[in-house]
Order: structure tokens, then sequence, then C-alpha cells
């Protein structure tokens, strides 16, 4: 299809475009990623635990075969990994109170999965949990972490409310010294670090946000204290209160139904509209797993991991908005694969479903909404992926409330300022007696890459100075010169919006290298540098060229507030690719990165 031939389309694509430009440019900000204050500022404690009160205890001075950093599904899908493989002494580490990671942190009322149960919720099989849900709540998922860490025996000897912070290589002994907060000092053979990729809330550094006298608090660390209720709603602490939330994304459109039900009056601070599809949420049967084939979850995951890829599949067993979306795209490409497809026809088939899902979604608004102009403001205008979907039967209705007003922020850039009891909008003070920031998570600061987490390899040189031109890593997992440390996350790995099953395969990998330098009796587990400069020529040049679409989206996360124009250096192809890879490299090449223990020879 030409640019000609768009003019057959049943909408104008140019005049969409030229819309899309408008709005993009309406809401990029000169101070980009400095908007915002991490939670270290001085709203520190907007990041301490409300959940669990630390116990005071004796710091740790011993030695374990594997410590394992973050109590998230990364983490515990390594221990049970490495607990199947046969690994004994497993240290866990983590910074809350408890197993579950994002799980643990986020309570608010609404929270749930935006991923189908069935496919997100990992082992499932193996643990017996069923979900109530189609789409599980919160606390449920939170309760199969905890779940899991029972199952394979992984609070035998964790440390919680702990934070590594340092890992040190000892060449002689072979193994990590390992310092935490707490003033351990561990000796490790292997560190496994999965700390999470959105886990710090981040706070707009919005002119006067100190000088508010009301009450304050980030989604991730709800005050039920406050508000009254529970996950399931039932704020009647707010009922004669005048309440903020500010942002609108995927946890924004969760927590704003709630709000609005039992606040006496809400104010929603929005600056970028959510793209909001259909959810239909749906309890399940009780024992609806109970006549399923044995490996119904992996087969499941697989199929739901390669529709959203965009992979050519028979059938779609989630059959969800997730899939409809990624399906659609793949009926424009008419089933020819990306060889049969000059680029730029592929990028125009692309674009138009892209257009057509687009146009869907705010038709939903129109339909939904009493007020014609309140609908205007909620109408998200740029491409699909450009953030994060949300889907939700509640949140568009919530708006035809009248104790509900929508404060559209854009041409502000967001809130302008805040006074001891107002938020406040260019010309317009909004006073209120609470304010909620729903403004999501800083971006990878947790682990290694930021520099929170030093770690001094062999000869003790940083790895970030040994990254200082880039990262280095085979497959995303281990480096040269940092022998037995290994990486879960999505550098130089594979990425999906069904993350967890992106760990999963993480896990899986990392355990069988470790099963396999036990079974080899290794001295240590450790890459070549040429292995690593293989992979890294392989990213690249299998990099999938998507031309300017992250640096023409609206502003967010995903392109670093539009200062990006390039993903996180992954591998392009996808994980259903990247999976093949590591399975072939497990049957034919793992013993690469095995280095053995030498031979005593008796004098
Ligand atoms: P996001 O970063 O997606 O959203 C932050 C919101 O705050 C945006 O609406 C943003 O506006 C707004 N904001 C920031 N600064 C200001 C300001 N100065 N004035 C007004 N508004 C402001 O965070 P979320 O917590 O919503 O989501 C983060 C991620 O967590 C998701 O993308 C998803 O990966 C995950 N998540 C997953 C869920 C699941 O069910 N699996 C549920 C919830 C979250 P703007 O868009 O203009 O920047």
């Amino acid at each position: 299809m030409t640019d000609a031939d768009t003019r057959t389309l049943e909408f104008d694509l140019a005049a969409l475009r030229e819309r899309y430009r408008h709005e993009r440019d309406r809401r990029i900000r000169p101070d980009g990623l400095r908007q915002y204050l991490g939670s270290r500022h001085n709203f520190g404690y907007w990041a301490e635990d409300p959940y669990t009160p630390r116990q005071e205890r004796a710091a740790k001075s011993d030695r374990v075969e594997v410590l394992i950093v973050g109590g998230g599904f990364g983490g515990l899908l390594t221990g049970a990994r490495l607990r199947e493989a046969g690994f004994d002494s497993i240290r866990m580490t983590e910074e809350g109170g408890d197993f579950g990671g994002t799980w643990y942190w986020n309570r608010y009322p609404g929270i749930h999965c935006d991923i189908e149960s069935s496919v997100y919720m990992p082992l499932l099989e193996e643990v017996g949990t069923v979900p109530s849900r189609r789409y599980a709540p919160g606390e449920e998922i939170r309760r199969h972490a905890v779940a899991i860490a029972e199952r394979f025996r992984l609070y035998d000897d964790v440390l919680f409310h702990t934070r590594v912070t340092a890992l040190r290589w000892d060449e002689d002994d072979a193994e990590w010294q390992v310092c935490t907060d707490r003033g351990d000092r561990i000796r490790a053979r292997y560190v496994v670090v999965s700390s999470g990729t959105l886990s710090q809330p981040k706070l707009p550094a919005i002119p006067g946000v100190e000088s508010f006298r009301g009450h304050t608090f980030h989604t991730s660390r709800w005050d039920y204290g406050y508000t009254g209720g529970d996950q399931a709603g039932g704020l009647t602490g707010l009922a004669d209160k005048r309440v903020a939330v500010v942002g609108t994304g995927a946890t924004g459109i969760q927590v704003i139904p709630h709000v609005g039900r039992d606040a006496e009056h809400l104010y929603v601070f929005q600056r970028t509209p959510s793209t909001v599809d259909v959810r239909d949420n749906r309890d399940l049967p009780r024992n609806w797993t109970s006549n399923l084939p044995q490996g119904w979850q992996r087969e499941r995951m697989e199929n739901f991991l390669a529709v959203i890829a965009g992979e050519d599949t028979e059938t779609d067993l989630v059959a969800d908005g997730w899939t409809s979306t990624a399906r659609l795209q793949r009926k424009m490409l008419s089933g020819r694969t990306d060889d049969t497809l000059d680029p730029g026809e592929r990028e125009m088939l692309d674009e138009i479903a892209d257009a057509r899902k687009m146009n869907e979604i705010r038709a939903r608004v129109d339909a939904t909404l009493d007020d014609p102009a309140t609908a205007e403001l909620l109408k998200p205008w740029y491409r699909y992926m450009c953030k994060r979907p949300t889907f939700s039967d509640h949140y568009l209705q919530t708006f035809n409330r009248p104790n509900v007003t929508l404060v559209d922020t854009a041409d502000t850039g967001g809130i302008t300022a805040m006074t001891e009891t107002a938020v406040v909008v260019g010309d317009s003070e909004y006073e209120v007696d609470c304010v909620i920031f729903a403004t999501g998570f800083e971006t990878g600061v947790s682990g290694v890459v930021s520099g929170t987490l030093p770690v001094h390899g062999r000869g003790g040189v940083q790895l970030l100075e040994a990254w200082s031109a880039g990262p280095r890593t085979l497959h995303g997992f281990m480096s040269h010169g940092f022998p037995n440390l290994f990486h879960l996350g999505s550098l130089q790995n594979a990425n999906s919006v069904n993350f967890v099953h992106i760990l999963q395969e993480q896990a899986t990998h990392i355990a069988a290298i470790l099963e396999r330098a036990g079974s080899e009796q290794a001295r240590y587990v450790e890459p070549t540098a040429e292995a690593e400069a293989d992979w890294l020529a392989t990213i690249r040049r299998v990099q999938i060229d998507n031309g300017d679409f992250l640096v023409e989206c609206t502003p967010g996360y995903y392109n670093g507030e539009g200062t990006r124009r390039r993903g996180g250096g992954g591998f392009s192809p996808g994980p259903v690719r990247f999976h093949e890879i590591l399975r072939e490299w497990r049957a034919t090449s793992m013993d690469d990165v095995i280095v053995p223990a030498p031979v005593l020879v008796n004098e």
C-alpha cells in the first residue's frame, strides 16, 4: 500500500499523523527525565515499608552456595528452579518485609493483574494455586508468591528488609563477598541479581510539593489507615475528603474508580490520557484447572507469548484485548513473513492497523461518557504501544459521577505547583485534603546498571567501568571478568508485556548452567570476551529498525520522556526466537562458560 492508496481508507491518515505530532509536541517538556524526584529525595519516607515492621537482627557473617538478590517473581523462580536442581544452600535477600516484589509493595484498591492469571501467575501447576478470576486481584498474586516461597523452602534462609550494598569478587576463593545495609558480610559462590526494573516510586518535582499540609502518599505505599477499606475498596475514610489523584497510567486506571466511588470529591489530574480497552474480567469456576492436562500452563504461556510477539500462530488460547490487537496487526500483514514485505509497506500496514485500534478506543470514550467535553479530554492521540495499554470496564464510567472532576494538565506539562492546601494548574487552584500520587516508578534504577549496587569483579574492576562503552554480556546473563554473577532483566535479553514469562525462562537458564557447573565441579562460570562480543554483534545485526516510532511517541517512560529513540537494547526479533537460541545454546555450547577446577597432582 502506498501513500496514495491511503485515500481509500475510512479515515484520514495524514490528518491523524498531524494530530499525533501536535499532541506530542504539546506534551514534550524541556526538562525530560529531570522533571521527577526519586523517592530518596526529601520524600524518602514515601518509600518506607508500611506493611511489615522492621525487625532488629544480628548481622550475618557466613557462607552460602547461592545468594539471590530480590524476592519478586524473578528471584522466586530462580530459587524454585535451583531447588529442583538440588541446590540446598540458597539465601535470598529482599528489601521488603516479605516475598512478592511488586505485588508486595503495590496493594492499592482495585489492584489486579492486567495479564490473564493463567499465563501471568507462574508455576500454577507446581504449586497448586487456582486463580479465582480471569485477571486475579493483587492480594491473590501476592499470596501465590508466598506459596511459591513455601513450596520451594525459600523462607529457610531469607533476609527481609535487607539491601545488598556491594559485591566484590575474591579470586583466591572463587566466591563473592556480599555486603548489605544490615552489616552482613556474606560469602557466596554464586550471586543472582533480580532486583526489578520498576520498583522505586517516582514523584514529580512540583514546586511547593513539600509545603502541602494535607495527607499524601504514593500508590505503591497505600495508606489504608487514612483511607479505610482494603484492596476490594470500601474507602470509608474518604467519605468527607476532597481527594486528588495525580496520574492516569496503568495504576491510576485501577485506583480511580474506587476513590471516585468513596471520596466526597475526586479531582483526577491527567496529563496524557491512557488507552482504555475492554477488560471483561470474570470469576472462574472453583476448580477450573482440575481437568486440564499436565503442561497446560506452559502451552498457554507459550501461545500468549507467540501471539503477542506477532509470530504466525494458528490458535489464540487467551483471546483477550492484548492478543486481539496483536492479531489485528498480524492480519494486516496478511500472514506474509517479514522477508516478503518491503519494510516501508510493512510499516504502513502496521500503522493502519494501529490507527483502527486507536479509533475504536476513542469511539469507546464517546460511547461511555455523558459529557462530550470530558470525552474529548479522555481520548488518547498517539500510537497504541507508545504507552502501556490499559483495560477497564469502570474507569471511563467514573467520570460520569457528579463528585468526580477531570482536570486536564496537558497544556501546562502537568501540575504547576502545590500550596499548603491546594493543587495548582495554571491559574486554577483545587483545594484538597489528600493527594495520591499514581505517578509510577523510576526505570532501571535497581540493580547493577544504575550503580546503586556497586560490583567489583576480577582485579577489582567495577562493572560500570567495564561497561563504560555500553553493557557487554552473554545473552544478558553473565559478563566476562565477573565470574559466577548472573543478572535477570531485559538488558540484552528478551522482553514481553508478560514479563514473568521472560523471568521464568531466565530462571530455567541460570539453574541449568549452575547445575552443569555443579556436575562438572567447575572452579567458576564465566563467558569469554569473544562470546560477549559475538552476542553484541548478533543483537546489532538482527536489530529491527522501528524508524522513528519511539521518538514520535507521546512522552513517557517507554521513550525516556521523549529523549530516547531506541528501546532497551534487547534482542529485537522477540522472545520466541530468543528462547530458541537459549535452548540451542544449552544443548550445544553450555560447557563453553564452565571453567574447570585445576587438576591437583600429588607430588
Ligand atoms: P506510569 O509511569 O505509567 O504513569 C504515571 C502517570 O503519572 C502518568 O499518567 C503521568 O502522565 C502522570 N504524571 C507524572 N508526572 C505528572 C505531573 N507532573 N502532573 C500530572 N501527571 C503526572 O506509572 P503506573 O504506576 O501507572 O504504571 C507503571 C507500570 O507498572 C506500567 O506501565 C506497568 O508496566 C506496571 N503496572 C502493571 C499492572 C499490571 O496489572 N500488570 C498494573 C499497574 C501498573 P504522563 O503519561 O503524561 O507522563
